[in-house]
């Protein structure tokens, strides 16, 4: 694999334009490249602060065309990106695309991805291909309940989901997928939920300390970094996203979501191709943030040093919560980054708090 070095003044393509395609804008200005963002809605989060930002429809092949013609590589901020247009734009394109058309096309398909992880030997929920009714009706009587329903694509945040519980009529589980395939997981009655993000480029990888995420209302609300998890279970951790990285030849950043089953197993939820929420807090505590090692991978630069410094707690805010940024800018220690998004709206993420601690303060297990 040979990813070319973009020299400075260089212009690199994100698809996307919220707040993860607004971090790499920043963290790509400081290696003194330019950017050119590429999402539906003007004056987004990564529009405001990209050199050049298209509003452009994703399944616009010639806004795409164009896009991908005027940057000299394209990365993207989120894995739902339907692959109709942007496979061929990319095949096509001298412009290489990172993380990869094949990532994307894995990651944003649960079934894929599942199957993609087995494969590999890494342990996930157990689970079902659901097209029909019947499908649904022959899993659950195969994996039991309570059960996880979700639709194979473009779920997030718990949408497009439903725990299927002893009373769950049938038809109620059915609604959810809208006449989608769907994915029918068993349910892990999990300790803790855990991350790693890892980055890879030049053939180099480099991964952050596991993190644990608690989530409120189906939305990542905090990270906590490091996870207080055995040294065992975070060797776990790290060793399967070091495997799906390399198994993926992965150019840039992913993520890989955890469980920690209460018996120390982990098993993997869910990758994601791109910087992720739960390594927000590595702009603040590590040398190189997860933003930094995306550019540099999609550049074709040594990657940066992950080794945290400091220990760190991140806070969403989600919604209303932007409303006690006043009193967070009082507190000298809490890092309030904001994503320039107008309106509160409901289940929205605003910005975000970090509050860094001495290294290994926080560490349990
Ligand atoms: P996902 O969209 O797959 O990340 O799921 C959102 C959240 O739902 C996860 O962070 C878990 O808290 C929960 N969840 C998802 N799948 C399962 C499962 N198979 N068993 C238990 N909880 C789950």
């Amino acid at each position: 694999m040979s990813v070319k070095r973009l020299p400075p003044g260089a212009t690199i393509g994100i698809l996307g334009n919220g707040q993860l395609g607004r971090m790499a804008a920043l963290a790509a200005a400081r290696l003194g490249y330019r950017t050119h963002s590429f999402g539906p809605e003007a004056d987004a989060p990564a529009a405001q602060v990209s050199s050049v930002a298209t509003v452009g429809d994703y399944r616009d092949k010639a806004a795409l065309n164009a896009f991908f013609a005027a940057c000299d590589v394209v990365t993207y901020e989120f894995e739902n990106i339907p692959l109709e247009a942007l496979g061929g734009v990319a095949k096509a394109s001298n412009t290489p695309l990172y993380p990869s058309a094949k990532v994307l096309a894995i990651c944003q398909d649960r079934l894929a991805e599942k199957t993609f992880l087995n494969r590999i030997g890494i342990a996930t929920a157990p689970f079902a291909r659901v097209r029909n009714r019947h499908d649904l009706e022959m899993a659950l009587a195969h994996l039991g309940r309570p059960a996880v329903l979700k639709t194979t694509r473009m779920g997030y945040d718990g949408k497009g989901q439903i725990k299927i519980g002893s009373k769950t009529p049938i038809d109620v589980a059915m609604a959810v997928l809208k006449g989608q395939e769907g994915i029918l997981e068993g349910f892990v009655d999990f300790e803790r939920e855990i991350s790693v993000v890892i980055a890879r480029g030049r053939g180099q990888i480099a991964s952050y300390v596991p993190v644990e995420n608690r989530h409120a209302h189906h939305i990542l609300d905090e990270t906590f970094a490091p996870a207080p998890v055995s040294r065992a279970v975070a060797q776990q951790a790290e060793a399967i996203a070091h495997l799906v990285a390399a198994k993926l030849a992965l150019v840039g950043v992913l993520a890989v979501e955890m469980f920690v089953t209460r018996k120390g197993r982990v098993l993997v939820n869910e990758l994601a191709p791109r910087p992720h929420n739960s390594g927000h807090w590595t702009i603040d505590a590590c040398p190189a943030s997860q933003f930094d090692q995306q550019i540099r991978a999609v550049a074709g630069l040594p990657l940066g040093d992950p080794e945290r410094h400091s220990d760190a707690r991140m806070k969403n805010l989600i919604g209303d919560e932007v409303r006690k940024v006043p009193g967070l800018l009082a507190d000298p220690h809490a890092i309030v980054h904001l994503y320039g998004k107008a309106e509160p709206r409901p289940g929205r993420k605003m910005g975000h708090v970090v509050w860094l601690a001495k290294k290994g303060s926080s560490a349990r297990g």
